[in-house]
């Protein structure tokens, strides 16, 4: 009997075994996991869980007992350091090795860590892992801190919300003029600027860490180019890399990431990879693109699995992602590379934070975000595959369906 074995243990690996299995795989499973945890979803991480609203279970990928009724092996806090492609075998680092007939690369991605001055204070969080977030929740909850949040991005936003609702002053230091400038641009960046200024959040922008100041053995203050910025508590981030050493280990050609197919074929023949680490060809963009969100974890650990199984299957999901920050929930689904250049269409109530906002690339429509506006995803989604010119006043008439555009 064959073996299919994946190294990970996330969401792109927990949708690849239960996609093995869907799609009548009936061999061996088995996935080398580093976390001493079974795959769980990293979303609540910044959000429900973290505030507490979200328990264990809403974070689990597959309930515990899935794993042996599914036949899934899973080994659990076993890294994997080392590929053998032409044996076929993965070494541990506790010395263990493991064959395989195809193996799936779903190592993810980790922050990125800052080098500077002061960086290694206690104090400063990052924030990727189940434990990172119950040690974040163990520092916000009581409230009363000062906290400054490294990077004005999706995860700095969502943290300093959290921050904010746990009744700690919070200040964001990110880089560019408005926070989410390289995600939404500096229109709709304002906008979520705004809604953290009602809430209490600072912002320093334009500026970014120097280095940390520590007093009595634990960080005091940020130091950027624009002053200090006091914090007993710092949370960073500031983005993440793909952990692709594995591959490279392997011989694989990496570069941002595993280079992999439109089906999610390295250049091995019998090694895949899918989710965070993998940097898929797209015939949208005709480029590789490289995504790092939830939907695409499951999107591409469906392809990557039906490829080991000789299925034949293409990653073609437009991008899409999700936040929630106090009251707001947005999905934007699209292509955020091809947004800089693009003009913004808005349908609805911006001010009160209720509309649509679309990217049009010349008549075309790029990408769509939803704000507290629901069951419309779909329908943007729609529009941004169709490829068709849409009509300016129309997309911005609440009173035209979207379908009928
Ligand atoms: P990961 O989830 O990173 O899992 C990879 C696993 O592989 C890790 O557990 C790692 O320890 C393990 N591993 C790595 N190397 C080895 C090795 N050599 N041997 C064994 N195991 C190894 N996306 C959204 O779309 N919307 C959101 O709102 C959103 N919020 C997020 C909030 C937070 C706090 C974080 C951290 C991420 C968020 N994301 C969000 C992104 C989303 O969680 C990721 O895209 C997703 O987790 C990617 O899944 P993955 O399986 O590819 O990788």
């Amino acid at each position: 009997a064959e073996t299919l074995l994946i190294v990970g243990g996330g969401l792109a690996a927990a949708t690849a075994a239960e996609q093995l299995r869907a799609n009548g795989f009936a061999g061996t499973i088995r996935i080398i996991a580093a976390e001493r945890h079974r795959p769980y979803i990293r979303p609540p991480l910044s959000k429900g869980y973290l505030l507490g609203t979200e328990g264990r279970d809403a974070v689990d990928a597959q309930p515990a007992e899935w794993y042996e009724e599914n036949g899934i092996e899973l080994i659990l806090g076993a890294i994997a350091t080392s590929v053998d492609p032409a044996g076929h075998h993965v070494g541990l680092a506790d010395g263990r090795a493991f064959d395989y007939d195809r193996l799936l690369l779903a190592t993810g991605a980790s922050p990125r860590h800052l080098e500077l001055p002061g960086a290694q204070s206690v104090g400063v969080h990052y924030l990727r892992t189940l434990d990172q977030s119950d040690d974040l929740r163990a520092a916000l909850s009581e409230g009363g801190r000062t906290v400054a949040v490294v990077g004005a991005g999706w995860i700095g936003l969502e943290l300093a919300a959290a921050a904010q609702v746990y009744g700690n002053e919070v200040t964001v230091i990110g880089r560019g003029e408005e926070p989410l400038q390289a995600a939404i641009g500096v229109e709709l960046g304002r906008v979520f600027r705004r809604m953290h200024e009602e809430h209490g959040v600072r912002f320093r922008m334009q500026a970014s860490p120097q280095s940390f100041i520590e007093r009595d053995g634990a960080v005091a203050a940020v130091v950027t180019e624009s002053g200090e910025v006091a914090a007993d508590l710092v949370i960073v981030g500031a983005g993440v890399v793909p952990a692709t050493a594995l591959a490279a280990s392997a011989g694989l050609i990496v570069l941002d990431g595993i280079v992999v197919d439109e089906s999610l074929r390295s250049s091995d023949t019998d090694i895949f990879a899918a989710g965070d680490v993998a940097n898929p060809w797209n015939a949208v963009l005709a480029r590789h693109a490289r995504s790092e969100h939830w939907a695409n974890a499951i999107a591409s650990g469906t392809v990557a699995a039906k490829t080991m199984l000789d299925i034949p299957a293409v990653l073609d999901d437009v991008p899409y992602f999700y936040t929630d920050q106090y009251d707001l929930g947005m999905e934007f689904s699209g292509y955020s590379s091809l947004l800089q250049t693009a003009r913004v269409v808005y349908r609805g109530d911006v001010g009160a934070r209720e509309f649509m906002a679309f990217w049009l690339a010349g008549d075309r429509v790029v990408a769509g975000m939803n704000v507290n506006v629901w069951d419309v995803q779909e329908q943007i989604v729609a529009l941004v595959r169709s490829l068709e010119p849409v009509d300016r006043e129309k997309l911005a008439d609440p009173s035209v369906p979207l379908a009928s555009l």
